[in-house]
């Protein structure tokens, strides 16, 4: 198979703006004029190619960057939306009838996690919990009315891989759908091409990078998109979550360095979870030969891009990872908050906030110490000097002699 290279295909992009500007233009319009009368009718009965209605609907500036996410993914189409959760939510309800049941793993985001285990069930809309790792497991609780399965290329915070390929051939032959979430590993890993069909994005992490604003989006075939987007009964355009055309057209631009913030969180990523697994830390890192599912992850991966931005320490307990984190926000290593793929290191307590909607046996039950201290790592330019820094802290603790 000829190399994937989803870079370049964000850097052939042909979008200009309407003056020939090299950005494309910012359309923030909420409303269009139709030049004939007759096109307005045709464009509410979706018969019309090419023009605007409404921004709830459509805009512009949003189909750039749908356009340019449907390049990173290879799906003929996509959609943005206002949130990652609108990108996840609007999805599941498009494909879930009352009565209908999905498969999904006990280690998905915590907000997605909430909605499948606790909104659903208004609708009549069964979840079995599995681990996604255990192939035999996702199978068997595969029902008559199962729809789809749901599952995050790596899995917060505890990194597992999903089995894209494997998971695929399973929903073939079920004859349901794949929904991968992969704001944890763009460009490095490219769901599609190894079988998903719905990819969701909370755009808000890497995909932007600059923890400015919050939005999402949806790569899929056109028919999953048209429907989503159906005047009269899609659930993107009837629920509404519209993302707005000035801050898609920020994160189009920041998505033309992706490829090269990728590579570079990869690069300090792993320069951190090496330096620390020779301490002697437990240390969860996928680039590390310890991780369990390292092969796994070799195989599916576009590896120029690395093993991604996120690890995670045990620090064993709770208090023991709020007094590190205090002590590397206090010495400037980065900041103490959830959220990732920004530019400084962010580090939180996974158990106590980010899976906080996870319940404690549940966490137990899926590996998720009260320690788990999840690090996005930053784009430092100097990684040894970020690692001797929280070197000190770690001594200053005790936590290492
Ligand atoms: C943050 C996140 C979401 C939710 O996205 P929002 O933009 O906060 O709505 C969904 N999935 C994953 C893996 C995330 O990290």
């Amino acid at each position: 198979m000829k190399k994937n290279d989803p870079a370049s295909r964000i850097q052939d992009l042909r979008q200009f703006g309407e003056f020939g500007g090299v950005n494309p233009s910012i359309t923030d319009s909420s409303t269009y004029t139709f030049l004939a009368a007759d096109t307005m009718e045709d464009t509410f009965h979706g018969e019309t190619q090419g023009c605007f209605l409404y921004s709830r609907h459509w805009n512009p500036s949003n189909k750039y960057l749908a356009d340019a996410l449907a390049a990173l993914e290879e799906t003929e189409s996509g959609w943005i939306t206002a949130s990652g959760m609108a990108a996840i939510t609007c999805t599941i309800l498009e494909l879930c009838n009352c009565g209908d049941h999905i498969v999904t793993s006990v280690t998905t985001y915590g907000g997605t996690f909430a909605f499948l285990k606790n909104y659903l069930p208004k609708f009549n809309i069964e979840v079995s919990f599995v681990n996604i790792a255990d192939l035999e497991s996702v199978e068997k609780a595969i029902q008559p009315n199962t729809r789809l399965i749901y599952t995050e290329s790596l899995t917060n915070p505890l990194l597992q891989i999903s089995d894209i390929p494997a998971l695929s051939d399973i929903c073939r032959k079920h004859g349901i759908q794949l929904i991968v979430d992969n704001t944890f590993s763009p460009m490095i890993i490219s769901p599609a091409r190894l079988g998903a069909d719905i990819i969701v994005y909370s755009m808000t992490k890497f995909i932007n990078g600059k923890n400015d604003c919050v939005a999402g989006a949806i790569c899929s075939g056109t028919d999953f998109i048209n429907g989503l987007s159906d005047v009269n009964k899609g659930t993107a355009m009837l629920l509404g979550p519209v993302l707005d055309p000035i801050r898609s057209s920020s994160i189009l631009k920041n998505l033309h360095t992706l490829h090269i913030r990728m590579k570079q969180h990869s690069r300090n990523a792993m320069y951190l979870a090496r330096r620390f697994s020779e301490l002697g830390l437990k240390v969860i890192y996928p680039g590390l030969e310890s991780h369990p599912h390292h092969d796994l992850m070799k195989k599916l991966m576009n590896e120029e891009f690395g093993f991604g931005g996120i690890l995670a320490i045990d620090f064993g307990d709770h208090a023991t990872s709020n007094k590190i984190m205090q002590l590397m926000q206090d010495k400037d290593i980065g900041y103490l908050a959830v959220s990732l793929g920004y530019f400084k290191t962010l580090f939180s307590c996974s158990g106590h906030s980010t899976s906080s909607e996870v319940p404690a046996e549940m966490q137990k039950e899926m590996g998720l110490s009260p320690g788990l201290t999840r690090f996005s790592v930053g784009l430092d330019n100097d990684i040894e000097r970020t690692f001797d820094k929280i070197l000190f802290c770690l001594k200053e603790l005790k936590i290492i002699s």
